[in-house]
């Protein structure tokens, strides 16, 4: 392929990743969406392993590389559960961040490239940078899928002086940087890249385990933009144009996500830039005090459930991530049917962070093939809790949490809550009196309007869709 072929070839890859972006902005438009992205990527790979750059005897390697690494993808797409997404999407930005790092250290080593001058050093500069992105992107990654999976706790780490570490370590960098340009060998070079890389993988670990469980969402969506550079400072060293076009897009995406998502938890973008994560947010949670069930619960059965459901005229519904893992969303679907049939006005509130990943309920509701024009974002919806008969929430419980408002102490104090208890009757669906992700107790499920459905989702709504049948 020459290289005006490729790069006519890279242009339409590019254009179909904006308007894959575009089309994933809406549910409605979403697998369109998928598919522009599909098709760019398919010819961004095509016109790579066949365009000039690559040898005949590369050629070999990739598709080597291609089948191994497309097994794995297809393997893992297969076994994941649904609720497993966040932590597989925390580990492919891992492996971005790796990537970023081992081309950093191959084009160091690379001698076939010989700059000079100002080249030299801006190719430096883009190792450096991308090593440093990288490194950050794998180790914070890999410590938010284990917080994620729930190997590794909640709780935030907070050492003492922690900003100051931070500070002195952005220090070191710097001042190693200074010493990378300065080195005239390979050899010379290094022992300042080394200690950079070993500096910011203990920075990525640092910044993840100091984020308390509520605050995770935005560190997610962070760490999906700083994989977006990643990949751009990897094709700033390999002089690739769609790697940097591509990179640019996820990360300033990913930027954008994370400042919606610091909206929807209303926390400060540039503290969290800065890296005040989890410390806006009170007291961590503490096991034995604030998690502790504090009160008496009025539990009802899936038949009286049924009764209110039949006996209100509007039903507001709210998923959490407890409807995810008992794969609820159908169930939910046929009782919103039923009740629609029979005239009452169903609606879903989707909290911004319910779930464990962004868009995850609007995902798992289109997938029940829910009318995308009954499911509200919560700015649109939250007032109308008032003049609701029931509101049933479905497996959520932070996103619930009146704490949220009325405990200044609380860990999840000044997050925008779905404000359920002001319906005239709130049910609660969950298994046990268990706290949420953000580990703290939540005073809904005592109030007097408040009723306790216990049981798997699945298997009450279930219940639930038989005795409205009935
Ligand atoms: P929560 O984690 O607060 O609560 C979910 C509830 O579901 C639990 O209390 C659990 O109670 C219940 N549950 C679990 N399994 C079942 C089941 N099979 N049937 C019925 N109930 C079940 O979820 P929310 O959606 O309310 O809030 C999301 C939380 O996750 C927030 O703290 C958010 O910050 C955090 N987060 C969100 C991310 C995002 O991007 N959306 C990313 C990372 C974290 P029980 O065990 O008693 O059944």
């Amino acid at each position: 392929m020459s290289q005006s072929l490729a790069t006519v070839a890279y242009l339409g890859a590019a254009i179909l990743f904006i308007l894959s972006l575009g089309g994933l902005s809406n549910p409605e438009t979403s697998r369109r969406g998928n598919l522009f992205g599909m098709v760019g990527m398919a010819l961004a790979v095509l016109a790579t392993v066949f365009g000039p750059r690559v040898s005949s005897s590369g050629i070999a390697w990739i598709v080597g590389a291609l089948v191994i690494g497309g097994g794995i993808g297809l393997y893992a797409a297969k076994v994941v559960k649904m609720t497993q997404m966040p932590e597989l999407v925390a580990l492919m930005h891992s492996l971005v961040g790796l990537a970023a790092c081992l081309v950093g250290f191959a084009s160091y080593v690379d001698t076939s490239i010989q700059l000079q001058g100002a080249e030299k050093i801006i190719h430096e500069v883009e190792i450096y940078v991308g090593i440093l992105i990288g490194a950050v992107t794998f180790s914070g990654s890999l410590i938010a899928f284990g917080k994620l999976n729930g190997k590794i706790g909640g709780k935030p780490l907070l050492l003492p002086g922690r900003h100051w570490l931070n500070l002195a370590a952005l220090l070191i960098v710097i001042w190693f940087g200074r010493e990378f340009l300065r080195a005239e060998t390979v050899e010379q070079g290094m022992l300042p890249l080394t200690v950079m890389t070993v500096i910011a993988l203990l920075f990525g670990i640092h910044m993840v385990m100091a984020i308390g469980g509520a605050d995770m969402p935005v560190v997610v969506s962070m760490l999906n933009s700083y994989s977006g550079w990643a990949a751009a400072a990897t094709g700033f060293m390999l002089s690739n144009d769609l790697l940097i076009v591509t990179g640019a897009l996820v990360g300033s995406s990913g930027a954008i996500l994370s400042y919606i998502m610091c909206n929807a938890m209303n926390r400060n973008f540039i503290s969290v830039i800065a890296g005040g994560f989890g410390s806006g947010g009170g007291a961590p949670a503490k096991k034995g005090d604030a998690a502790e069930p504090q009160g008496e619960v009025v539990p009802v059965a899936a038949t009286e459930t049924a009764e209110l459901l039949r006996d209100a005229k509007s039903v507001i519904i709210v998923p959490g991530y407890g409807m995810a893992v008992a794969q609820a969303q159908h169930t939910v679907n046929e009782i919103v049917k039923t009740l629609r049939e029979k005239g009452t006005n169903v609606r879903f509130a989707i909290h911004p962070v319910a779930g464990r990943m962004p868009g995850h309920m609007n995902v798992l509701l289109a997938e029940a093939k829910v009318p995308y024009d009954i499911v509200m974002e919560m700015d649109e919806i939250n007032e109308d809790f008032p003049e609701a008969d029931v509101a049933m929430v479905i497996g959520a419980n932070d996103i619930v949490n009146p704490a949220a408002q009325d405990d200044p102490a609380s860990p999840i104090a000044g997050m925008p809550v779905l404000e359920v208890w002001k319906a005239k009757t709130s049910i609660v669906m969950k298994r046990s009196m268990a706290s949420g992700y953000a580990g703290v107790d939540n005073p809904l499920f005592y109030k007097d309007n408040n009723r306790m459905l216990f049981g798997d989702a699945k298997k009450m709504l279930d219940e639930v869709l038989a005795a409205l049948k009935g």
